[in-house]
Formats: C-alpha cells, structure tokens, sequence
C-alpha cells in the first residue's frame, strides 16, 4: 500500500490516509539519522493535522534507520538532537508505530524504541552497537529497551553491540509482531485493532535476580578490557530500574555526549570509515565475476578454514588433495568441524546438511573445470606453488579466477611465465581462516581489473575485511609484523627480559606479547624464514640468535610445551633454560644489558611499526594509511579503541616520536631504514 499526496520535509516524506500519518524516512543509501532526518521528522510532527488516529514511521529503500550519521559524532550536535524527535513522538496524542524492515541500529533502533509500537518484518536485524564504537547509546537505548526485554539481555544485547533477528526480537518482547505482509498494510492493521500510546520510558522493569546481573556485569568487563564506554553502558543499564525516568535519561545523555568525543570513540570511528574505505577501490569501474563454486587446493589448515570460510557463506567447495590418503583425511576433519558447529548450537542441522552436500573432495586438478574460483592453499614452497599454478593455468577456462594464499613469497616471479597471469591474485587469508576477518587482496603486476574486483566481491561474500595490497613480502601485516618482532627481540638482545615485553604489550591492549605468540604459533615458521633469507641478509645488520638457538635446543613453542617460555601444566612460566640461552647471546654479544621501562619497550614497538608503515607506503604496497590501522587491528590483535599504529602516531606530540624513531635507528644500528612518518601521517589525514 502506498500513502497519497506526500509531502516532502527534506529527508522525510509525510502523507495522511484514512486518519492515519505516514512518515517515510528518505536518505539513501540507508537512511542514517542525520541532522536533517531529525528536522524533517520533528517538523512533520509539529504539523501532523489534528485528528489523528495514528502514525506509521518507515524507512523507504533497503533499511528502517541504519544507525545515526557517525559523520556528525565529532563536532557539536545540532538541534533537534535524537531525544528531540523521541520527545516529540512520545508527545504526539496518538499512537506512533515504527514498521521496521532492513536494519534498525544504534540510533536507529533508539528511534524504534521511542516510538508506541514496534513491527518487523522477519529479516529484519536490530541491534544497539554504539559500545562497539566506543560509546553507550544516547537517545535512551539503556533506558528503554530493558523496561521492554530486561536488564539481562539488555545488558547482552548492549555491552555486546550484537544485532538481533526480527523472531529474536518477538520472543524477547523488544518488537510487538513480525509479519510477512505487505509492512504498512500490516502497522495499519495493527493500529485498526487498538493500539494505544505505550511509552517505553513509562513502563515498570521486569523482575531479575541481582546475583545474575552482577556475575554478567563481571564477564562483560572482563571481555570488554575493561574500556571506560563499557562501565558506563553497564552503570547505565543497571540504573534502568531506577524511578526517575528523567534523570536516568539525562544520565545517559550526558555519558554519551563525553564518551563520544573521547580518545576511544574517535579511534573507532576512524576504523569505522577506514574499514569501509579499504574495501572500495575507488579507480576500478570493472564488475566482479559472480562466484557460486569454490576450487582449494591444499587441504591443510589454511584450506581447511577456507573451505570452512566457504561453506559458511552459501558456496559450493571442491577440495583438491595431492593424494587420496591426504584428501580422505582432510575432509574427514571438514566434516567433523561442521558436525562440531552443529553439535554446538552453531548452525542448525539443515544448514549442516546443505554446508555437507556442498562440499565435495578431488585429487584430480581437471575436475575444478566448473569452478569459477580456484584458490590454492598448499605448502609455501616455490617449487610446489609455481608448477601447481601453471597447471591450474593450463587447465581451467580463462574466466577462472586464480587466487594464492602464500604468505612471502613473490607472487610476480610466481606467475612471470603464465599466459593467463592476468587472472591470479594473492588471497591471503589468515588463520583460522572461517574466523579472522582479515584477508589481504593481493594485487601481482599482472592482475587485470576484474580479477581484483572479483577478490574484493569474495571478501564481501565471506564477510571478511579486504585490504588491498601490492606484492612484497610479507605484504603488509607480515611484513609490518616482522620488524615489530624484530625489534621485541633485539629489546631482548639489549637487556629487557621476553615476559617484560609481553607484559608491557598486553597492558598497551593487545591481546597477547610477540614471544607468547611466537609459542603459540611456533618458532620453527620463523626458523625456515631465516634460514631462506640468510643468503641475501645485509652482514652489517644486527642479528639476535636467540630464536635459532631456542629452535635447536627443540624448544619450538607450546606444541613442544617449551619455547620462549616453559608449559609445564599449559601455563605460561619464565623459563630458566630460555633465560641462560639469552644470556649467553648478550655475552657473545658484548652487550652489558640495561632493561627497558615499560612505556620505552611500548613506544620502541609502536615506532618500529610506524615506520614500516611509512615504509609500505612510500614503497606503494599499501595504498592509503588508514588501510594499514585496518590490517593490524583485524588482522593482528592492535587494540581497536587505539584505532591503529599510524592512528596512535597522529595522536603523539611529532618531536616525540622523532626521537622514538632516533632510539629506533640507533637500537637497529646497520640496515635501519627511515621512513617518513609526516608524509604517512598527511596521508591519513588526508584520507579522515
Ligand atoms: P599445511 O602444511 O597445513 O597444508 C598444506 C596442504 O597442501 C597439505 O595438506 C598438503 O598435503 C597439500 N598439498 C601440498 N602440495 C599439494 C598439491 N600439489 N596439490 C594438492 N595439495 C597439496 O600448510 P598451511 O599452514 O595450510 O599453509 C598453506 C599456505 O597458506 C601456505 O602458502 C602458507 O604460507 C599460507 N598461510 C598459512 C597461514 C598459517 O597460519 N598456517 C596463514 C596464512 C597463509
């Protein structure tokens, strides 16, 4: 049903029928609640005709309201301001219904919430993720929806940005019905059977058990880091019982309107539109090949989690193994980590049996003829990779799309004899591959326009983060990820003990230290590194032995429950057998060692990767600054709410990180490479 005779109030469109107000929120391409939505709401309001039995609030297009426009969050908000227009429907006498399709989030979803009634259509998705943006919601999100749904799941739903379905949101009473009608037709119906005002901020909170609340509060924190927007939006959510509506609001209102101006909530928001950024390539006009049929090659972990990642997205997958025993044992494993899936509520068992008749196994590379996309994912070793691609190239049809999955070696010497070398491009996933969001798009010499678009519209469909990179090695996460290795093990080499800097690393906020992660993943990749680079190293530089004496000694990492540091009942301990190995390298180096401070061995680590980043940059294998803060915080555990290491480097006094980077070239000494930090930095102020 469509509403007659609108009228326009800029990004909203009003329209009266049978006594009935229709206002249809106009600002594509999603409708986000900008400045002028709340003014053309709030005006179109003030103007309804006397007499009204009821309003319907919709969105026109793809969504209801996909959040407030972020763009506006950095400077002072201007009348009306999202309370505003909830003020203002709470007053209209009559009912406001919001049929809600598409999306409803953050500010959108608070709109919903002060609105008398909610519909949904079932794809509709709801969510309040301001907290992941470093913020708490502030147009009564932690005031109304848990008098609608509870403390409980409020706290879930807002501590945990998550976005909910339209049945989830039934059952928990945070919309009033789900229809597959035709929307308005159905928020008219429901209007013609009585509905009347309800104002959420009016109503009584269901009962809860404090003890919940309170062991919930804890592990909320605990998996929020402790972030202050995290305090808050449980502080807030707690107080929703409290019987001064009014003051709780202003509460609220107050929080948000600090914590969004803070450090936290610019670094998110700066990854939000570097996110966004990273996955266009503004230059390319070229259309994606569609991809439905997966081939991989190489059934190890990589092509296990690619395939995993593939299954997951709705593709079909033909595994390719380089003999029947290994194929057998690598589809096993497939199938029982999506009968794991199942088993553990993940996906439901008709989603296990379509994931299961979608995966199909070869040790034939000819049978990959259908596929549209074939990505290889065996051993990273030359004289595997370079004959296997030739061959795919010689076999598959030219519109297949070749993807490689290696993570240094040199994709242009890779494909230089193939006549189709247009049509290959590095697919780095990163590991496990169904689960990081990370995935570099390699961009070789050769790769033609749609070859990269394709890789791009494969990282959309598997809900990954694209970066599009330019060939190096280690492109640029490995490669930025090495010489902050490198320079946590020469502050090792110098003085500082490992446990030092991984201490002082996850009180920066990464989740984990390099040496606890070296163990993790296991010193032997490193090792081969080394070894394979050892011909072509610079003599003159300074090279820490310690990861090499530590491999021949057999301590490999946790799977030898010895590495860095001792396993022995699967904690981690400082480990006397470690420490005399590096005691020995000081002495053999004549170092007399001086440990450094835990703000040097941060600020140390930070400037390394800040000048590798300046690096990648000048060397044009990243394309913007922004996109390598979307590399190490997807990909690489670099605390999100610092927003990145080139982000962190625009917040530092410039002097000061001149000298950081002086104490960096001198502690490198030969070799060193300086990079202009300004010019990255104009970069990313450039492209903000
Ligand atoms: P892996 O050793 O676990 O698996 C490699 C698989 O390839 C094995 O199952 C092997 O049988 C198979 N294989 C070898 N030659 C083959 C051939 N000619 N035809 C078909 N199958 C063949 O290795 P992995 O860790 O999965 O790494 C695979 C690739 O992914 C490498 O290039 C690696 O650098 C890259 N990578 C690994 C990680 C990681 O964390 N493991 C992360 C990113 C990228």
């Amino acid at each position: 049903m469509t509403p007659h005779a609108p009228t326009a109030f800029g990004t909203v469109h009003r329209a009266v029928r049978a006594n009935v107000l229709f206002l249809t929120i106009d600002n594509p391409p999603v409708n986000a609640g900008s400045h002028a939505v709340r003014r053309g709401l709030v005006a179109a309001l003030q103007d309804a005709p006397s007499g009204l039995h009821g309003a319907v609030l919709i969105g026109s297009g793809r969504s209801f309201v996909a959040g407030s426009d972020l763009r506006e969050f950095s400077a002072p908000l201007v009348y009306p301001e999202l309370p505003d227009v909830i003020a203002a429907i709470e007053a209209a006498p009559f009912p406001v219904i919001a049929a809600i399709h598409g999306v409803a989030l953050g500010g959108g979803l608070e709109l919903a919430l002060g609105c008398d009634h909610r519909i949904a259509t079932p794809e509709a998705k709801l969510g309040l993720p301001e907290v992941s943006l470093g913020m708490v919601p502030g147009a009564g999100g932690t005031q109304r929806l848990p008098r609608l749904v509870g403390r409980e799941i409020a706290l879930e739903m807002v501590c945990g940005s998550t976005r909910i379905s339209a049945k989830r949101a039934l059952e928990i009473g945070l919309v009033d019905a789900v229809t597959t009608d035709d929307l308005l037709d159905a928020a008219l119906h429901y209007l013609d059977q009585g509905a009347g005002k309800r104002r959420a901020a009016q109503l009584t909170i269901p009962q809860d058990d404090p003890q919940v609340l309170a062991t919930l509060s804890a592990k909320i924190m605990k998996k929020g880091c402790n972030r202050p927007n995290m305090a808050e939006a449980i502080r807030l959510v707690m107080a929703s019982n409290l019987p001064d509506v009014t003051a709780t609001l202003a509460d609220e209102r107050a929080s948000f309107q600090q914590l969004r101006l803070a450090e936290d909530a610019s670094a998110l928001r700066h990854l939000f539109f570097a996110e966004r950024r990273a996955a266009s390539v503004d230059w390319l006009s070229a259309t994606p090949r569609p991809v439905t049929a997966v081939g991989v090659v190489g059934g190890g972990t990589m092509g296990q989690g690619i395939a995993r990642a593939c299954l997951a997205a709705g593709l079909t997958v033909i595994l390719v193994e380089r003999d029947a025993v290994s194929l057998v044992r690598a589809l096993d494993s497939l199938r029982h980590a999506l009968q794991a899936r199942c088993d553990r509520g993940r996906i439901d068992a008709a989603t296990l049996a379509s994931q299961l008749a979608a995966l199909t196994g070869t040790t034939e590379l000819a049978d990959l003829q259908d596929t549209d996309l074939v990505i290889e994912a065996v051993f990273e070793e030359t004289s595997v990779k370079q004959p296997l691609l030739a061959q795919l190239d010689a076999l598959l049809p030219p519109e297949v799309v070749i993807g490689t999955n290696t993570s240094y070696l040199d994709i242009d010497a890779l494909v230089a004899d193939l006549p189709g070398r247009s049509r290959v491009l590095g697919l780095h996933f990163f590991s496990p591959a169904d689960v990081m969001r990370l995935l570099e798009v390699v961009r070789a010499k050769a790769t033609n326009d749609v070859t990269l678009v394709t890789g791009l519209a494969l990282a959309k469909t598997l809900g990954k983060q694209p970066v599009v990179a330019r060939v190096a090695e280690g492109f640029i996460g490995n490669r930025i990820y090495s010489a902050y290795r490198r320079r946590a093990e020469l502050l090792v080499l110098d003085g500082t003990d490992p446990q030092d800097i991984d201490a002082a690393v996850t009180r920066f906020g990464f989740a984990m230290g390099p040496f606890a992660v070296a163990d993790l993943s296991g010193l032997d990749i490193a090792w081969a590194m080394r070894k394979r680079q050892a011909a072509t190293r610079d003599p003159r530089a300074r090279y820490v032995p310690i990861p090499d004496t530590l491999c021949e000694a057999g301590r490999l990492g946790r799977k030898t429950s010895a590495g860095w540091y001792d396993y022995p009942e699967g904690a981690a301990l400082p480990s006397p057998a470690t420490q005399e190995i590096i005691e020995s390298a000081r002495h053999d180096a004549g170092i007399s060692p001086v440990a450094a401070d835990p703000a040097t061995i941060q600020r140390q680590l930070l400037i390394a990767m800040v000048n590798e980043a300046g690096l990648l940059l000048a060397e044009g294998v990243a394309q913007r600054a922004s996109d390598i803060d979307v590399v190490l915080t997807n990909g690489y555990g670099f605390p999100r709410w610092i927003g990145g290491p080139l982000w962190w480097a625009a917040q530092q006094d410039a002097c000061a990180l001149h000298q950081d980077q002086t104490a960096l070239a001198r502690a490198i000494g030969p070799g060193f490479t300086p990079a202009d930090i300004t010019a990255a930095l104009r970069d990313l102020a450039r492209s903000a």
